[in-house]
């Protein structure tokens, strides 16, 4: 036989009701006996709790007795043949008048004790189940209501009562034997004492209910129903992305329900385990949810981990002083102490020089354990052995369970790590010596960022979301929505990654939605519903958000975000920009952001300050890690520069082919801005820092393209003028590579740590010598590509490819 458990939102309605019925008609018909444990109706046993303490305080009570009236009476009109109403109405108004007469009694003592709190809450599980087994008596005749109370005996521990195993076992028996032709609905939560006083088996306790008479019974599997889908990975409320679990042992359940998810009460687990009888949940409201089967081994599965527990708020105490040292029996003492008290001890760890013990309470256990311990250690504390204990507020303890992980090596580094690289500062540390779980203590601010954080790490075959916050909505931000909405369900099936885009800022307005923006509609998104621009606040926001696996991406050209990167790193947040701002300026602080971002262990990822989506700068990263040195560089890396002398030969003038690459767009709105190769030189400038070189930008030698009159001129079109002028020195040019049979080439070189760019004739046999139209060339000549040096060439600007290499970092970002 089987027990089938209903929680209170179960038999929290007429139509839950119904479910409960269909559940166990099919369980019957099935050729199951099963037997039913009821709870009482959701909120009925809060209802009561606060009605009798109300009583005890003078406080009127009576519309709680209407409450409990119409939610009970309710169900009977609704589910009762108007024939067999009448005895139903009669008993539950019975039950009720004894609920009333009680609670005056309480009233006129102005007096609560546990034994009448229990008494009182009592009626919650018999009221439902009464009227529970009432409605199924109409279809199923063999419908029995059994009142628990009379079969579990207990202790007088009123408000969680230890049951007394022998004679419970006994009495069930009995029953069992003189009913074996009825099907049994009780009353879950409730037994008595060796007086016949009502006691409970504390809150939740229905599930220990099913697990005594499953035990009892040799039942083949105790089904607890609730109102979600088993134990999951992690609270679902927290984490999006927690899932089901299909098995676990009663091991790992207990620590999964300890922390947190309160699917099932704890004690439960106690009888099924001494039987290996299997625990199923299962949910009454999605009745083909298989259930989480809790059993005797753990069961295989491709997870290191099972699930991550955690507890919103405790109080860590810390105590500390020579007198701990080497003396036996101290900590000893702290607990047994604590234990007499009733002081719950959530974790302990304690330094192995023996110099301090921290552990962790609820916070409302906290003053007291200070107090007592104060009381007890007076001498050691007088003596200055010890130091006075202080409390410590507003923490979580974050833990990872599994019986699989003392066979994985490397579990708590793959936690620190997850929790590292978010910024999350660890408090305290303790791992069960079984091994079944690793539980950390963390500001309380963090919990949720830790939580998300440690179930992307450890469930890694799950999608890891990168939260991304872009400033500048420019050229290469727009084409960079437009194509994170056109990947996204790729890099989810393909790659595992969901990147959420969840706050765009331009210089006029800002939007943040932590569920992600609709990439679909950003701009009306930002204009409709953003606040003011405000960078420190944009930056401000990004903090307080406090997500995991975030980005920050600047495509503005614009030099004020630089100056937020570092506090930016500080903050845990990776960075990936194209703009060359922050690389190019004083070298002091390429050195300082660079070291900042690996301190924090986070990425600063620049691939498109260089080559726009060319492979360049990850390439010169590669090679250097790889332990290759560099002995060269030369690049173009201008596609404006390349174009111009691309196409300035024949009978094309300079003039005109400058003329030209403007009016296609290729050049700023100065051509000066290109051609007097400042651009070019910033990204020498960071090519030759990444290789590892100390210099600033007055190190470069830049060679001039243009005469110094063109340069000099005070407008734009003055310079083209200027141009104009100068026909005759470009001519000459031309023709003495003609005559030589080169090509003019602008090239900037790097060796022995000094940069370089000039003007140059180069030869076919120049690996720069066939590069075409606005194409960027680099060629590295290391100690591995000597005889033939490693080339990279293509296409090195453009908002398409520009956004492109943005998103290639982003999606390296963290791998
Ligand atoms: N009705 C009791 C409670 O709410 C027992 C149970 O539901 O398991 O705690
Ligand atoms: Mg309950």
């Amino acid at each position: 036989m089987k027990v089938l458990k209903f929680g209170g939102t179960s038999v929290g309605s007429a139509d839950s009701i119904r479910s409960v019925l269909a559940i166990v008609t099919a369980a019957y018909q099935a050729g199951e006996k099963p037997l039913v444990v009821l709870s009482a109706m959701s909120g009925i046993t809060n209802l009561l709790t606060q009605m009798a303490e109300d009583a005890a305080e003078g406080k009127p009570f009576e519309s709680g007795i209407k409450v409990l009236e119409e939610k009970h009476f309710e169900v009977v009109r609704k589910l009762i043949a108007v024939k067999f109403q009448n005895p139903v109405f009669t008993k539950l108004k019975l039950f009720f008048n004894e609920i009333e007469d009680l609670l005056q009694g309480i009233y006129a003592l102005k007096e609560l004790s546990n034994q009448s709190r229990d008494l009182v809450v009592s009626y919650g599980e018999r009221c439902s189940t009464f009227l529970v087994s009432k409605i199924a008596e109409q279809h199923l005749e063999e419908a029995l209501f059994v009142d628990a109370s009379h079969y579990i005996k207990t202790n007088s521990n009123f408000g969680h009562a230890s049951v007394n195993d022998e004679i419970t076992d006994q009495l069930i028996r009995a029953l069992a034997n003189t009913n074996a032709d009825k099907l049994m609905f009780v009353t879950g939560f409730i037994g008595s004492n060796e007086n016949g006083r009502i006691t409970t088996l504390g809150r939740g306790g229905s599930d220990y209910t099913a697990a005594i008479f499953g035990s009892v019974l040799n039942a083949s599997a105790i089904e607890i129903w609730t109102d979600v889908n088993g134990m999951l990975t992690a609270d679902p409320r927290i984490v999006k992305k927690a899932f089901s679990l299909p098995v676990l042992s009663y091991t790992e359940a207990m620590e999964l329900s300890y922390f947190g998810a309160k699917v099932i009460y704890p004690p439960t687990m106690i009888p099924a385990f001494l039987k290996k009888i299997p625990i199923i949940i299962r949910n009454t409201f999605q009745p083909e949810f298989e259930g989480t089967v809790i059993q005797f081994d753990s069961g295989k599965t491709s997870y290191p981990i099972k699930g991550i527990s955690s507890i919103s708020d405790i109080s860590v105490i810390n105590l500390s002083g020579s007198g701990m040292i080497g003396k036996s029996g101290f900590s000893g003492r702290l607990f047994t102490l604590l234990a007499r008290e009733q002081i719950n001890v959530v974790l302990i760890t304690q330094s192995s020089s023996e110099h301090s013990i921290t552990f962790a309470v609820h916070p409302d256990d906290a003053r007291k354990a200070v107090q007592l311990i104060e009381a007890e250690f007076e001498l050691e504390l007088e003596a200055n052995k010890l130091v006075r204990p202080e409390i410590e507020n507003d923490l979580s303890v974050l833990a990872i369970v599994g019986e699989n992980m003392k066979k994985t090596p490397g579990m708590s580094g793959k936690l620190f790590a997850a929790l590292g690289r978010n910024g999350i500062n660890v408090r305290a540390i303790a791992q069960g010596s079984s091994e079944f779980n690793i539980s950390v203590i963390i500001s309380k601010i963090d919990l949720a960022k830790a939580l998300n954080a440690v179930h992307d790490a450890f469930f890694a075959e799950l999608k890891k979301t990168l939260h991304v916050f872009n400033l500048g909505t420019g050229n290469i931000g727009s084409t960079l929505f437009k194509q994170l909405e056109n990947q996204h369900d790729f890099l989810s099936d393909k790659n595992d990654i969901d990147i959420k885009v969840v706050g765009i800022s331009n210089s006029r307005k800002m939007v943040f939605s932590e569920s992600g923006i609709n990439l679909g509609n950003w701009e009306a998104d930002l204009n409709e519903n953003g606040i003011d621009a405000d960078l420190p606040l944009f930056v401000e926001k990004m903090k307080a958000m406090n997500l995991p696996n975030c980005v920050f991406i600047d495509n503005t050209a614009s030099k004020v975000p630089s100056s937020y990167y570092e506090d930016i790193f500080r903050s845990n947040i990776s960075i990936v920009t194209c703009n060359k701002i922050a690389n190019s300026g004083k070298y002091e602080q390429y050195k300082s952001l660079h070291d900042t971002a690996r301190k924090y262990g986070v990425d600063f990822f620049y691939e498109t300050n260089v080559g726009a989506g060319l492979p360049i700068v990850r390439v010169l990263k590669d090679l250097m890690m790889s332990g290759d040195r560099i002995i060269r560089i030369e690049a173009i890396l201008s596609g404006t520069i390349s174009y111009i002398f691309n196409n300035f030969k024949d009978d094309a003038s300079f003039y005109d082919v400058v003329m030209k690459a403007q009016e296609l767009g290729y050049t700023e709105p100065d051509p000066r801005d290109d051609l007097g190769g400042v651009d070019f030189m910033r990204k020498m400038l960071i090519l030759a820092r990444d290789a590892g070189h100390a210099i600033e930008s007055e190190d470069v030698d830049l060679g001039a393209i243009l005469p110094e009159a063109c340069l000099k001129a005070d407008s734009v079109a003055s310079f083209y003028e200027e141009l104009k002028k100068e026909d005759a020195y470009f001519e000459a040019l031309k023709a003495k590579a003609k005559a030589e049979n080169k090509v003019i080439r602008y090239i900037g070189k790097l060796e022995n740590g000094k940069v370089a760019i000039s003007v140059q004739l180069v030869d076919e046999t120049h690996p720069f010598y066939s590069l075409s139209g606005s194409d960027n060339i680099i060629s590295f000549t290391t100690e591995r590509y000597k005889e033939r040096p490693l080339v990279v060439k293509g296409p090195g600007a453009g908002a398409e490819v520009t956004a492109a290499g943005v998103f290639a970092d982003l999606v390296n970002v963290g791998a």
